[in-house]
C-alpha cells in the first residue's frame, strides 16, 4: 500500500472505514474512482458532502429527511390516526416503496438488543409515548423485524403502550422469521400490513 502516492493511500484508508469494506475492496474502489472522469469523482465527493449537510432526522418521526418535519409528516393527505413503528429509516423506505401504508411513521433507530447494550433509552420509545399523548393517533402498527430482537422490541412496546388507549397491532408473520423489513418484497409487506393483528 505504501507504494501508492500518499493521497491515494488516504483515499483507500477513508473508504476502508465504511462498513463491509475491507482494505482490498477499498483499494479496488479507489483505483476505480481514479480511472473514472474528474466529473464523476467530483460528483461523488459533492454528493457525500451535500447529503451530510442536508439530511437530518425529522423531529416528529425520526426518519431521515431534508426538511423538518419531513415530507411524510407534513403530508395532510396521509392518515394521521395510524403510526407504523419501524426499526430503521431503511424499513420506512421499504414500506413506502411497497405503497402498502398510508399513515405516518415512527423510527425507533434500532431495536432492543441487551447483548449489544441497546436498551429502551437508546431507542425513540419515550418520543413515541410523547407523540401518542397528543391524542391524534388511534393505532400503532408495530412493524419491527421478526428477529428475536425485533420480537422482544414489539413485546416491550406492547407493555409500554398498554393502557394508553391506543390500539396496538403487529404486522402479520408474512415477513420471514428473522427477516429484515428492508429485504422483504412489496407484496409480502402489503399482506403483512393488511392482516395485522392486535398485540
Ligand atoms: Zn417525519
Amino acid at each position: 500500500m505504501s507504494f501508492y502516492p500518499p493521497s491515494l493511500v488516504n483515499l483507500i484508508k477513508q473508504l476502508s472505514k465504511l462498513p463491509g469494506i475491507g482494505e482490498k475492496t477499498a483499494e479496488r474502489l479507489a483505483l476505480h474512482i481514479l480511472r473514472g472522469s474528474v466529473k464523476d469523482a467530483q460528483a461523488l465527493a459533492e454528493s457525500i458532502s451535500e447529503a451530510k449537510e442536508t439530511v437530518r432526522l425529522c423531529s416528529v418521526c425520526y426518519g431521515l429527511a431534508d426538511s423538518d418535519p419531513c415530507h411524510i409528516c407534513r403530508d395532510a393527505t396521509r392518515d394521521q390516526d395510524v403510526v407504523c413503528v419501524v426499526e430503521q429509516g431503511t424499513d420506512m423506505v421499504a414500506l413506502e416503496k411497497s405503497g402498502a401504508f398510508k399513515g405516518r411513521y415512527h423510527v425507533l433507530q434500532g431495536c432492543l438488543s441487551p447483548m449489544n447494550g441497546v436498551g429502551p433509552d437508546n431507542l425513540r420509545i419515550r418520543e413515541l409515548v410523547e407523540r401518542l399523548k397528543k391524542g391524534k393517533i388511534k393505532e400503532v402498527v408495530v412493524a419491527t423485524g421478526t428477529s428475536v430482537e425485533g420480537e422482544s422490541t414489539a413485546n416491550y412496546l406492547r407493555q409500554v403502550l398498554e393502557g394508553s388507549g391506543v390500539k396496538v397491532t403487529r404486522i402479520a408473520s408474512g415477513v420471514p422469521i428473522g427477516g429484515d423489513l428492508k429485504y422483504t418484497d412489496a407484496l409480502t409487506l402489503k399482506r403483512a400490513l393488511d392482516s395485522r393483528h392486535c398485540l
